[in-house]
């Protein structure tokens, strides 16, 4: 048959983690934690469903869980929600990243998009017709240049997909990025994607610059969340994205005909979670933990390490080491020493490879432990 991706193969994260279950390697490459979410959420799930709440929830979500979102978005970022027009549950990040792209893009539009790019991103972009523009970030900073932005705007230019903290280099906006932002926005009157789904994942004190916080931008934007990430149960399939009554609107007319609504009893269950402010503002301190441990115990290895400031990811070079492509590098470590990593070309379109992979640390310590022993050997 035609189909409208001829040119996209299998996602990275499957090929990769398909590999790792093969060869029975520690598996660090797809982003998943391997502990357990939090016990009080998963007892809110299980009295959810005995208590019944198993029948379609109202199509832009749970109510009282989007109120939630909207205390907490608040008690975060300082800004007003509106829960009914401005906040609709989604069954994932990704899908509320789609849908924001599907919503607004008719063919020609272009956007801006940086590589290295969540993977995605542009087929998001090319199945509705939609042309993305691809500015590298700067390497080694992975920081975004704002004068090529510029340079690259053209009259058909509509939308800039942003995510901070940064998949997969764990880079961040700053507050110049934003002063940037918003000049740009403004003067040639773009809309934003920001992909935010590591929002609590951010160290060392850093502020995440949520466009939330903004509202000149976030009157522009489609802000996406993930709970999967906060709250280490990736497969819920759970987030949501906030945006302006007029965009949520459109927004949930494609959303209504494509998943309807969400699994209740979890909508249910973080509807109470989420008035914990404990249990997302730990977040960050929890992972830090890890990211330092990993950090620490890669010390041992021959690996060079690249700044992690957001994410549950860390690069690493790897050039000094081999002389195969990061892909083949990612695959024979799977397969010779039992690690799993993500090739970072895997995120641009036309391969650009910097000697560098990705490896996630969203695992419990004897994990990072077990993968650094072998990586050492290296
Ligand atoms: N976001 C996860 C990662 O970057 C993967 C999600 C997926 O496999 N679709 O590893």
């Amino acid at each position: 048959i035609t189909s409208k991706l001829p040119n996209v193969g299998t996602t990275i994260f499957t090929v990769m983690s398909a590999l790792a279950a093969e060869h029975k390697a520690i598996n660090l490459s797809q982003g998943f934690p391997d502990f357990d979410m939090p016990d009080d959420l998963v007892n809110l799930t299980c009295e959810a469903l005995q208590n019944g709440y198993n029948q379609y929830s109202p199509m832009a979500g749970w109510m009282p869980l989007r109120e939630s979102i909207a205390a907490k978005v608040h008690d975060l970022y300082g800004v007003e929600i509106n829960p009914d027009s401005e906040i609709t549950i989604t069954p994932g990040g990704t899908y509320g990243i789609y849908t924001a792209f599907t919503t607004v893009l008719q063919p020609g539009d272009e956007v801006i998009v940086f590589e290295p790019a969540y993977d995605s991103y542009i087929p998001n972009i090319e199945i509705n017709g939609g042309v993305a523009v691809r500015i590298p970030l700067e390497f080694p900073t992975y920081r975004i240049n704002w004068e090529l932005v510029r340079a690259k705007i053209t009259p058909r230019t509509r939308m800039i997909a942003l995510n901070t903290p940064h998949n997969p280099t764990g880079s961040i906006l700053r507050a110049s990025d934003i002063e940037q932002l918003r000049q740009l926005v403004e003067e040639f009157d773009l809309l934003i994607m920001s992909d935010e789904v590591y929002e609590h994942l951010i160290y060392d004190e850093e502020p995440h610059q949520s466009i939330l916080r903004y509202e000149d931008l976030r009157q522009r934007a489609f802000v996406n969340f993930s709970f999967g990430k906060v709250y280490h149960c990736t497969g819920w399939k759970m987030g949501y994205c906030i945006a302006p009554p007029a965009f949520t609107a459109e927004f949930r007319k494609v959303h209504q005909f494509n998943c309807f609504s969400c699994y209740t009893p979890a909508q249910v269950a973080l509807a109470e979670y989420l008035k914990n402010k404990e249990a997302y503002r730990s977040i960050s301190g929890f992972y830090q933990k890890k990211r330092d441990y990993f950090a620490e115990l890669m010390k041992q290895t021959r690996f060079k390490p690249l700044p992690s400031y957001g994410s549950y990811f860390q690069l690493y070079y790897f050039d000094h080491l081999s002389d195969l492509s990061d892909k083949d590098f990612s695959i024979w470590l799977t397969k010779e020493h039992g690690v799993a990593c993500i090739p970072v070309s895997a995120f641009y379109q036309e391969a650009i490879d910097n000697g560098v992979v990705r490896f996630c640390f969203a695992k419990k310590e004897e994990t990072l432990d077990k993968a650094v022993e072998r990586l050492v050997k290296l």
